[in-house]
């Protein structure tokens, strides 16, 4: 009798972060926390805006730790959404030195956090060409935590887009290749909304993204080893969504980049 595969719920974490950026634990301790859980791959996924000097003594104790502990762990980075261009903060020099790339609004991306324009059309037009510009960059593995636009000057709910809007994004998504990130602590990006609320909308964006083939990944966003390995927001909204693990992809094993 074949064995069942593990669901891909619960065999990895796609986002966490480390000492090396605003992580409060190390590479190993997070790693360990990956191995407690049961989880078969952990990706470490450092901030990087530029130089990351940090970046040769990240990938050492990422081998160490993949080589200590029952996870396998990969070595990866967050960069920055850099503006409406699609521009991003990681140099091809360094992505080429990692495994996945993930990218998010953060609040220096220009246009959407920094400056962005009063009329909302205008807002909704700067985050469409951000994402679409981003999936297109072939650097580009996943988008860290899409439509994260609760805690910017100019607040924009997942409600506040369209069907056209979300459409076009979806469309980017899939036809690059780009992974969309589930990512546990969405609801932290709004303060202002119930969780039932967040999860509510959020489940109606999932849905039209997965009726366009868009695939999902999952991610903790962990900032401490204690989050390493908490999806279970992640399994919530999937679940009102209507989505299951065939909407997840694996995450690539090192060395094989996700895009051709
Ligand atoms: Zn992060």
């Amino acid at each position: 009798m074949p064995t069942r595969r593990k669901a891909l719920l619960g065999r990895y974490d796609a986002h966490t972060h480390t000492t090396f950026s605003d992580g409060r634990n190390s590479v190993l301790e997070n790693a360990r926390a990956a191995e407690a859980c049961g989880l078969e791959t952990l990706i470490i996924t450092d901030h990087v805006f530029g130089d990351a000097p940090w970046l040769g003594n990240m990938l050492r104790e990422v081998e160490a730790a993949d080589a200590a502990c029952a996870t396998k762990v990969l070595a990866g980075a967050e960069g920055v959404i850099l503006n409406p261009a699609g521009e991003i903060s990681i140099t091809e020099e360094i992505a080429a030195r990692l495994d996945f790339v993930l990218v998010d609004f953060g609040g220096r991306t220009e246009g959407i956090a920094a400056d962005p324009p009063a009329n909302q059309a205008r807002l909704i037009k700067n985050v469409v060409s951000a994402v679409t510009k981003a999936c297109a960059n072939p650097l580009v593995d996943a988008i860290a935590h899409p439509l994260n636009l609760g805690r910017f000057p100019a607040v924009l709910s997942p409600v506040d887009f369209k069907a056209a809007p979300l459409i076009e994004m979806a469309t980017a998504f899939e036809e690059t290749r780009t992974a969309f990130e589930i990512m546990n602590q969405l609801p932290w990006w709004f303060p202002d909304h119930s969780v039932e609320r967040i999860t509510a909308e959020y489940a109606d964006v999932l849905h039209l993204f997965a009726r366009f083939g868009v695939r999902f990944i999952v991610g903790s966003d962990a900032h401490s080893c204690g989050a390493v390995g908490n999806l279970r927001w992640c399994e919530r909204v999937m679940a009102a969504a209507g989505l299951g693990d065939e909407h997840l992809i694996d995450i690539p094993l090192a060395g094989e980049r996700r895009k051709p």
